[in-house]
């Protein structure tokens, strides 16, 4: 049977010569836990899965190779046609492992998908991200034993791991390492020696399009990638009334032949609940509103770390409505599209006329985005439910920042070409909407400088007192393992507040 969330959502496991367990497993995600023990050739595999209900349809095994999938791929049919002779339903993990058998490590430069996958065997553990890292992975290994885990809290109590030098260290756990975006590493269990592979890198060349195709291939590649997200039961679209988040919204109603459900979140201050109902009409979508106020969504700061596990306060305002919006939703686990990321490739949050301020912006964001986590599936994980970003499909995604600028600021508009696509299915004033981000919309950079100047931060001191709170929370919550509900975020902004005068420390990195 067709399953709404994909049948592992994360994992810990421990991959080792001989025996041994793996560490306690500390997730922010909810979910299930299954054990698996597995002996692929020679080697010991302890993992524990976070799942849904079918933890088995997470894990392969064939021919002296375990293969274990947190996540989902989008790019079955495709895939399918290099294995002659196998037919659906096959799972994800069995047809990862199928072409691992025939590409080794290269089988992740043919996945478009969201997950974080091992693959162990033959004296290795293979680690894997997606091409845009959206679902993270972390890994400490000493000779002997690796450890790899989706979130870096569940390695926080490992053997201090071997420095990997293709991989990026995770403030204050020492040995333990994010795995890049769209990387393989390549791991000699009985050395932790590594190699690594890239699998993906953004386009830094420009597609010259006629208009009328640019606007053609962006609506089939998001429509595509909109469906095989989709799923057998009703989507849930998080909805703003923007044109990101409405292009989703209206291509998942046109793969449905009832209702889909939409869901706005907004606080006291601020909401955008007019612009995205004006979109659930027009959809017919059965609509929610939320309304989180203000002091209950700062109180959420810590969930949003614990999840995100980012460290990057900007991020950290962006996900924070969301956070507190998903953990808002009751209920069994869902499977939730979003608009997240349609900014990145399209320029989105740049405001003025300039191509080439436009193609640095995006250069530089796409140069930058890697352990930034701000897709990671955990942020709605921790409510039970499952996210994913059509925007970031590895396709569509190829597809928008390969476009020459003037395809994205056009006319005048700013993601012209997205919206140009979308002008049919949605109502002229979505489709002519300006931006407004999430953190903006919601009043959340506001409430949040607020808090900051009340505990006495001067104003120009206030973004650096944002990064100095975030680390704080990281501490407490990723670092020494608290649950965010015994961390007060204003006693946290009080001891940044009062730290700068006092306690120089606080100011270094
Ligand atoms: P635009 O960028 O044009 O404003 P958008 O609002 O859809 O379009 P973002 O502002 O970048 O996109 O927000 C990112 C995503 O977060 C949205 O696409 C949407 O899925 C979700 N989101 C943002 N604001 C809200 C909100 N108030 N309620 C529910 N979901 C939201
Ligand atoms: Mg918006």
């Amino acid at each position: 049977m067709a399953r709404t969330l994909p049948a592992a959502t994360g994992f810990l496991a421990a991959v080792q010569h001989g025996g041994g367990r793996a560490p306690e497993a500390d997730f922010a995600a909810a979910g299930s836990r299954a054990a698996l023990r597995a002996r692929p050739g020679g080697l010991t595999l302890d993992a524990v899965l976070l799942h849904s209900g079918a933890p088995d349809a997470a894990h392969a095994h064939a021919r002296g190779r375990t293969a274990v999938l947190a996540g989902e791929l989008y790019n079955q049919d495709e895939l399918l046609t290099l294995l002659p002779g196998r037919s659906r339903p096959v799972t994800d993990a069995d047809l990862l492992l199928a072409l691992f058998d025939t590409y080794d490590v290269h089988a992740f430069r043919l996945l478009n998908g969201r997950f974080a996958a091992l693959v162990a065997g033959e004296g290795r553990a293979v680690l894997a991200t997606d091409h845009a890292g959206s679902v993270p992975l972390y890994v400490s290994a000493v000779p002997g034993t690796v450890l790899a885990a989706t979130e870096a809290k569940a390695l926080r109590t490992a053997p201090v791991g071997r420095r990997i030098a293709a991989a990026r260290r995770v403030r204050r756990l020492p040995g333990t390492h994010q795995v890049p975006a769209g990387t393989v590493l390549d791991l000699e269990v009985a050395t932790a020696g590594c190699t690594d592979h890239r699998t993906w890198a953004p386009s830094p060349a420009r597609r010259i399009m006629p208009e009328q195709d640019a606007v053609e291939a962006v609506r089939c590649a998001l429509d595509r990638a909109v469906r095989a997200r989709t799923g057998p039961d009703t989507p849930l679209v998080v909805l703003s009334g923007g044109i990101d988040s409405s292009s989703v919204a209206a291509l998942a109603a046109g793969h449905r032949s009832g209702p889909i459900d939409t869901v706005s979140m907004g606080t006291d201050l601020a909401d955008e609940f007019p612009q995205a109902r004006v979109v659930a009409e027009h959809l017919g979508s059965a609509h929610r509103e939320i309304t989180v106020h203000t002091d209950d969504l700062l109180r959420r700061l810590p969930h949003a770390v614990w999840a995100a596990e980012s460290l990057d306060p900007d991020i950290i305002e962006y996900l924070l409505p969301l956070t507190a919006l998903y953990l808002g939703l009751d209920g069994p686990g869902r499977r939730i599209l979003t608009g997240y990321g349609a900014d990145i490739p399209l320029g989105g949050m740049h405001r003025e006329d300039r191509l080439p301020a436009l193609d640095t912006a995006l250069a530089h964001d796409m140069a930058t985005f890697d352990g930034l986590n701000e897709m990671t599936p955990v942020l709605s994980g921790i409510a039970g439910h499952w996210s994913t970003h059509p925007f970031w499909d590895r396709e569509v995604l190829d597809l928008l920042v390969s476009l020459e600028s003037g395809l994205k600021r056009r006319h005048g508009q700013d993601k012209w070409v997205l919206r140009a696509a979308m002008t049919d299915l949605l109502p002229h004033e979505t489709v002519t909407r300006p931006k407004l981000g999430v953190h903006e919309g919601s009043g959340t950079t506001s409430s949040f400088s607020r808090l900051l100047a009340d505990a006495g931060v001067p104003a120009d001191r206030v973004h650096h007192a944002k990064e100095l709170v975030v680390q704080q929370l990281f501490d407490r919550v990723v670092v020494d393992g608290r649950h965010p509900d015994e961390v007060a975020a204003a006693e946290v902004v009080q001891l940044v507040a009062d730290g700068p005068a006092r306690d120089a420390p606080l100011l270094r990195r």
